[in-house]
């Protein structure tokens, strides 16, 4: 019975072989960072996100740090505390709105490497995908399921690419 446990141990539990396999051997689960196996895609969010327009009223140097936060946390998956601490009193009114705001931020550096995968396998068009949950455009709504350009968009808009945005683009189903 015992070689009956442990043979269902290795099969139920497997030691970690790569990256998303949970670690058996570890309290923690292991996180998958895109950026470790693929650190070029870090380059595509950051020109994303550089040149993302945040309709903040502050200055300049206060949004461009705040770009670099977002980026930060793209690539760590972690936020940094003392930074959230020195925009709250400036940019937000709570921690929580100012955590929310970095999210809006890397969603538009996820999201364009999303679509830039779909290019890079040959795709020319997305479907646009809207949730309603998580974006603040009720607008793209209408967007939703629609068929774009990878490289117009709809009239230049992309899925993320305006502040608070969260759709998705999403591959075309074969037909
Ligand atoms: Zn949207």
């Amino acid at each position: 019975m015992i070689n009956g446990i442990s043979q269902s141990k290795a099969i139920c539990q497997p030691k970690s072989m790569g990256i998303g396999l949970l670690d058996s051997q570890s309290k923690s689960i292991p996180t998958f960072n895109l950026f470790e196996t693929e650190p070029w895609l870090l380059d595509v969010a950051k020109k994303a996100i550089n040149n993302f327009h945040i309709p903040w009223h502050c200055d300049d140097a206060l949004i461009a740090e705040t770009k670099k936060e977002a980026i930060r946390c793209l690539a760590a998956g972690v936020r940094s505390k003392s930074f959230l601490n020195e925009l709250v009193p400036k940019v937000f009114k709570t921690k929580r709105d100012a955590t929310h705001g970095i999210a809006k931020i890397t969603s538009c550096g996820h999201e364009a490497i999303n679509l830039y995968r779909l290019a890079e396998i040959g795709e020319k068009r997305f479907v646009w995908r809207y949730c309603e949950l998580l974006c603040d455009f009720p607008e793209h709504s209408k967007l939703d399921g629609k068929e774009f350009s990878l490289n117009k968009g709809h009239k230049g808009e992309f899925p993320s690419s305006r502040y608070g945005c969260r759709c998705r683009g999403s591959i075309r189903m074969p037909t």
